[in-house]
């Protein structure tokens, strides 16, 4: 039979189709008492609005464009999150799941809901939320398993020095290799989450991708555009950035200080001065006074010239550098890396005036009268006392002057400090811990042997320092009484006998104010001929008339400024750092850019 006789019959052999069993089977009630979906189905999506941190992570690998990130209404900024949701395309989405595998915080899912018609089109492009398409909370249908993972949740190793290093004051952190950096870098899905819980708002995954890229100077770039302080932050930032990572809701965050590091340390020479220097721009009418060069003066400073001013820094200590030259230890924060800092800040063609203290050597209204305006960076310099029972003891010592003084012993330019063979370091932050490792190294070099305690008000798990410095500390042979509170320097015969501590129940009252409180049979006297208090920092301004200082200091001994640090009674004078904000580095360098773009207005303002 051809072709033109069977297509003549065809329609009639449709008929026999007429008596057989269906294979569709068409459900009356389908909408009403749907047939559940197969296990892992790939449905609507369900969004899980108290997790997702709106990384954007899903819209990025959606081959099909069908995920955008879109404002939600009413939403409530929160540190960690970024502001936005997605909103899913039905038109064009292939339900390939890869949205589910990626998602940072786990918060993404697909249901088992398979049916929505509509004769609205705009109803097949929404914001999925916990309750799915339907708001009905469908069943969960495909999720992620360990096959479909995409992320790499694990960090690179860092390699440290063993403890052997408790001897000498060689860098412990030994940096990244070209390899494990770029494997790093590779971890990064480019959120810029840590962008705005940076402080500075460092450009965080631009230069993360620098490194991937392998363009270090492109690096430096992205760096020196919100922070002069690579090397330093590179190494001893306290990197809030890194507790927001959207890596670490799942795994560990991208290791965003190290790979800093991995910039600063690996930049060709002459790439990283061009690639520092290359913002410092034509010379303007103006000349500025910056008091202090820790990193707030530094940062000031630095951004001031970039943009043409006459800078002149001046600071007390015979060095530049204020806290990363005298205080943090040679073994996490090297004289070499401090010393390229401050090297491109000086390149920039900032004036350095040390050995001259502000308010002894030349007064505040001086600076005033020779220049435009006047920067205050002076930090919180001074060690608080802790007012105990024989805290006056002239064997009880203090962090700041013994930190300092180990610098100089360390740089060879001065001596020693007398470290005694038994000592008590009261404190629990990353001060007291610098005290007490540097201790341990001095007395390791001095006797051989190391015999450090610490007796902190807080136990292990709520130190204020940061859990490395903990670990490090205990692993260089550290004998820690946490939940211990110093009672009294116990002193007999004219010396220092120890420090009496008792065991904390708890640190604040039901109201939540400062009021420890003791178990009064659990007292112990930690041996010791030293003891080192470390209980935190005060400012000193010795620059202040009496009016100033009643006018100006707030409760918490910071001045009162306004955005950008100006002070408002006296438009001529800037303040940042410690005095204002923190205590910290990377605080300090935000204040000191904000501040230089404050007077950059001031000046412009006034011509
Ligand atoms: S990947 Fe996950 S956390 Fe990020 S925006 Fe998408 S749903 Fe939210
Ligand atoms: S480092 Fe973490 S938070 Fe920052 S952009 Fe990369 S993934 Fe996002």
């Amino acid at each position: 039979m051809d072709n033109k006789i069977k297509s003549m019959f065809s329609p009639i052999r449709a008929w026999k189709y007429l008596m057989r069993t269906p294979v569709t089977i068409a459900k009356k009630d389908i909408f009403v008492n749907p047939r559940e979906a197969s296990e892992r189905y790939r449905g609507f999506h369900q969004n899980d609005m108290t997790k997702c941190i709106g990384c954007g992570t899903c819209s990025e690998i959606c081959p099909t464009a069908a995920i955008n990130l879109v404002p939600v209404e009413g939403i409530v900024h929160e540190d960690g999150k970024l502001d936005e949701r997605p909103a899913f395309d039905y038109g064009r989405c292939s339900f390939c799941g890869l949205c589910v595998d990626i998602c940072t915080s786990d918060s993404l899912n697909m249901s088992k809901e398979y049916l929505h018609l509509s004769i609205d089109a705009d109803s097949f492009y929404f914001m999925p939320d916990s309750s799915g398409i339907h708001k009905t909370s469908a069943k969960v249908g495909y999720t992620r398993d360990e096959i479909s993972e995409l992320l790499d949740l694990v960090r690179q190793e860092m390699q440290h020095e063993d403890e052997s290093r408790r001897s000498s004051f060689i860098e412990i952190v030994k940096g990244y290799a070209a390899l494990d950096a770029k494997n790093e870098a590779a971890r990064c899905v480019a959120c810029g989450i840590c962008t705005n819980t940076c402080p500075a708002n460092m450009h965080i995954p631009e230069y993360i991708r620098a490194v991937f890229d392998e363009d270090l100077k492109e690096g430096i770039r992205q760096i020196y555009k919100t922070n002069p302080l690579a090397n330093v932050c590179g190494r001893i930032c306290t990197h809030k950035c890194e507790t927001v990572c959207a890596i670490g809701h799942r795994g560990e965050p991208v290791a965003i200080r190290w790979l800093k590091r991995y910039i600063v340390d690996n930049a060709d020479a002459t790439d990283y001065n061009d690639a520092a220097q290359e913002s410092v721009t034509a010379p303007v009418n103006g000349k500025v006074a910056v008091v202090g060069s820790g990193p707030a003066g530094l940062s000031c400073a630095y951004y001031l010239r970039t943009l043409g001013y006459e800078v002149v820094v001046f600071e007390s200590q015979a060095l530049p550098g204020g806290v990363i030259r005298y205080g943090g230890p040679q073994y996490r924060l090297p004289e070499e890396s401090v010393l390229k800092d401050i090297g491109v800040i000086e390149n920039a063609g900032v004036t350095f005036k040390c050995s001259t203290k502000v308010g002894v050597d030349i007064t505040l209204d001086e600076l005033r009268d020779s220049f435009d305006a006047v920067f205050l960076g002076t930090g919180f310099s001074l060690s608080r006392p802790l007012k105990i029972p024989g805290y006056d003891h002239e064997d009880v010592q203090y962090a700041i002057p013994f930190l300092a003084q180990t610098r100089d012993y360390i740089r060879e330019i001065g001596p020693m400090p007398d470290v005694a063979e038994k000592v008590t370091v009261i404190g629990g932050g990353n001060v007291a811990f610098d005290v007490a490792r540097t201790l341990i190294r001095l007395q390791e070099i001095k006797y051989g042997k190391s015999f450090v305690q610490m007796a902190s008000l807080e136990d292990s798990e709520h130190l204020p320092a940061d859990l490395e410095e903990l670990e490090e500390g205990l692993e260089e042979g550290l004998h820690g009484y946490f939940a211990y509170g110093p009672m009294a320097v116990k002193v007999e015969d004219g010396k220092i006998k120890g420090l009496e501590v008792k065991k904390v129940l708890s640190i604040f009252d039901e109201e939540g104010r400062f009021n420890p409180s003791y178990d009064e049979h659990d007292v112990k006297l930690l041996e010791s001929s030293q003891v080192y208090m470390a209980i935190g920092q005060m400012p000193e301004y010795a620059y202040f008339n009496d009016e100033m200082r009643d006018e100006l200091l707030t409760k918490r001994g910071q001045i009162a400024v306004t955005d950008g640090g100006q002070v408002e009674s006296y438009p001529w004078l800037f303040a940042g750092g410690d005095i204002v904000r923190g205590p910290d580095i990377i605080n300090g360098v935000a204040t000191g850019h904000d501040s230089a773009k404050a007077i950059d207005n001031y000046l412009q303002s006034k011509k």
